[in-house]
């Protein structure tokens, strides 16, 4: 393959017309030398990888051109690999102490610099800073549970299975472990498995998205700054071919993927058909109910924080009974007050959504939801102010959706909520368990009893009361159900522990106690 072959656009896929290909392929030749062409860290080393295979990171904001990120392929997988395998033994032969003060060196500098690793996910994800600066703090947070590994690593032990004789389950390290990551929370996903993997005495490759893979870099520094032996951690930019490589990588022993849905099927699919442990989080389509007697105010601003590019976002609400006539003016109110801009300007309250295809998805969403005779109550399609170059569509409210429009099929991921009606409880629980998703929910109302029916009933992983985004603390296991999740164990808490370890049982005995009464054996002693 040429070069120009294998230069696509930052969405990862050839732009429809050939003018475009023409003009993505000159203007990447012309700046080839200007951009920086990320590396991939290996063994301990910055390495380039051995592709012409290149692609653009934008800010999406401007669509300035940030970098270029390399299209890995086998040779640079299985490289990552040896090295994390070579690095595997003297790994895990330190103690859990000595490889948990990693951890915490790593939660000072995090903390050290959390402005310029907000900065990185502003700068390439389009995030506003108050929700890349969550987004670290939770990473820092994941990290603190992490540091509990003396004690979550423990295993168990029962005296007296029979006489003389103890039976115990430890815990050893899996081997090396693997993540691919999407774009949406380019510090915090990556995150959710490198601490817990690394600490249980296992080596890692990681994959990030490539429409995100500076703040991986940055984090990759700051890994190499505290001296973490080499090839404990390995970074692998690309795209598909990485990401095939790592499935079929006879080295590699668990995966763990967060992403679209179709995607994180064809992981789990082709990862355990390789005897691989697999953990996939999938997309979201995430309903709010709010009952009559919610506290409209509080609902307001609780669910119009969520919608966006989040697998916890809001995205569609269903009001039960009068809560339709309490709640819709206020609703249009609140969006309309969100103002769609550049993160970086401290007026924005809403960034761009990732790329220009991710945008034209979002329009075709919109403009099919008003085909199928959904109601444009607040109209984001042409957000004004905001600047050239961006892919921004501002805060978009569909009424009067129903379940077999798209828009309540497909997941949108941008800032547009649906917004459906329904008389009873029951009624909305039977729309909710009708999604084939079910990654988050939330219920407003301050009725105990419709609260509990509610959490009893709905087939969804997460389930938030008065709260909109119930994405579940770093030392609670974090996943949805149905789509939105295949595998068993669960991101962080407890999951991560039984995830990134094996269990072993022995069961000993020694003849030197006991019945000669003596603590040791000598020479000639029958037993
Ligand atoms: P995506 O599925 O397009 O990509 C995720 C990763 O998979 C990337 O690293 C990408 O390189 C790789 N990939 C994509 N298509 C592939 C293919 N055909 N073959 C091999 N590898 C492939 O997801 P995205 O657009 O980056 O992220 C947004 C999605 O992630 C949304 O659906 C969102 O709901 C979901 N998400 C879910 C959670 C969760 O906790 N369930 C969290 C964050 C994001």
């Amino acid at each position: 393959m040429t070069t120009e072959t294998n230069i696509l656009t930052a969405a990862g896929k050839m732009p429809a017309d050939k003018t475009a290909i023409t003009d993505t392929i000159s203007d990447a030749i012309s700046e080839k030398t200007a951009r920086r062409i990320l590396s991939n860290y290996v063994g301990g080393r910055w390495v380039s990888a051995q592709t012409f295979g290149l692609l653009d990171v934008t800010n999406p904001a401007s669509g300035e051109v940030l970098a270029r990120v390399p299209l890995s392929g086998v040779a640079e997988v299985e490289a990552a690999v040896a090295a994390a395998s070579a690095a595997l033994p003297d790994w895990r032969a330190r103690s859990v102490g000595e490889r948990t003060e990693f951890i915490y060196a790593l939660r000072e500098k995090f903390r050290q610099r959390i402005d310029e690793l907000a900065a990185s996910v502003t700068r390439e994800s389009g995030k506003v800073p108050s929700d890349a600066r969550a987004e670290i703090t939770r990473s820092i947070e994941v990290l603190e549970v992490a540091c509990a590994a003396p004690m979550t690593m423990q295993g168990r032990i029962l005296e007296g299975v029979a006489r003389g004789i103890n039976t115990e389950t430890i815990r050893q390290p899996v081997g090396v472990c693997a993540a691919i990551t999407p774009f949406n929370f380019p510090a915090m996903v990556p995150l959710w498995f490198v601490p817990f993997a690394i600490v249980y005495g296992n080596t890692f490759v990681l994959k990030p998205s490539e429409q995100v893979p500076l703040t991986s870099e940055l984090m990759f520094h700051i890994f190499e700054e505290i001296s973490l032996p080499c090839g404990v951690v390995n970074l692998v930019h690309g795209a598909h071919d990485a990401v095939n490589a790592i499935l079929d990588s006879p080295g590699i022993r668990a995966v763990s993927f967060v992403g679209s849905v179709t995607t994180a099927k064809y992981i789990y699919r082709r990862a355990a058909e390789n005897g691989k442990r697999v953990q996939a989080l999938g997309g979201a389509k995430n309903y709010m109910v709010v009952m009559p007697d919610a506290v409209v105010d509080k609902t307001v601003s609780n669910v119009l924080g969520n919608a966006g590019q989040r697998c916890m976002a809001g995205s569609v609400l269903v009001t039960v009974g009068s809560a339709q006539t309490a709640i819709m003016g206020r609703l249009k109110a609140g969006a309309e007050k969100l103002i769609a801009g550049d993160g970086m300007d401290v007026k924005a309250s809403l960034g761009p959504v990732i790329s220009s295809a991710a945008c034209e998805r979002i329009h075709e969403a919109i403009e099919s939801g008003l085909k199928e005779g959904a109601e444009l109550l607040v109209d984001g399609r042409r957000p004004g102010g905001v600047p050239a170059g961006g892919n921004f569509v501002g805060p978009t409210i569909l009424n009067h959706v129903k379940p077999e429009m798209r828009v309540a099929r497909e997941e949108i991921f941008g800032p547009v909520l649906s917004v459906m009606h329904v008389d009873t409880l029951e009624q909305a629980i039977a729309l909710v368990n009708s999604d084939p998703r079910g990654n988050g929910t939330s219920i407003f109302t301050e009725n105990g009893a419709a609260v509990r029916e509610y959490s009893r009933r709905i087939e969804v992983g997460m389930v938030g009361v008065n709260i909109g985004v119930a994405a579940s603390p770093a030392y609670f296991p974090f996943s949805g159900w149905k789509d939105s999740f295949f595998g068993d164990l669960h991101v962080h808490g407890w999951d991560a522990v039984e995830f990134f370890t094996r269990k072993k049982t022995v069961t000993s005995r020694y003849f030197s106690a006991g019945e000669t009464g003596k603590f040791f054996v000598e020479q000639g002693d029958k037993h």
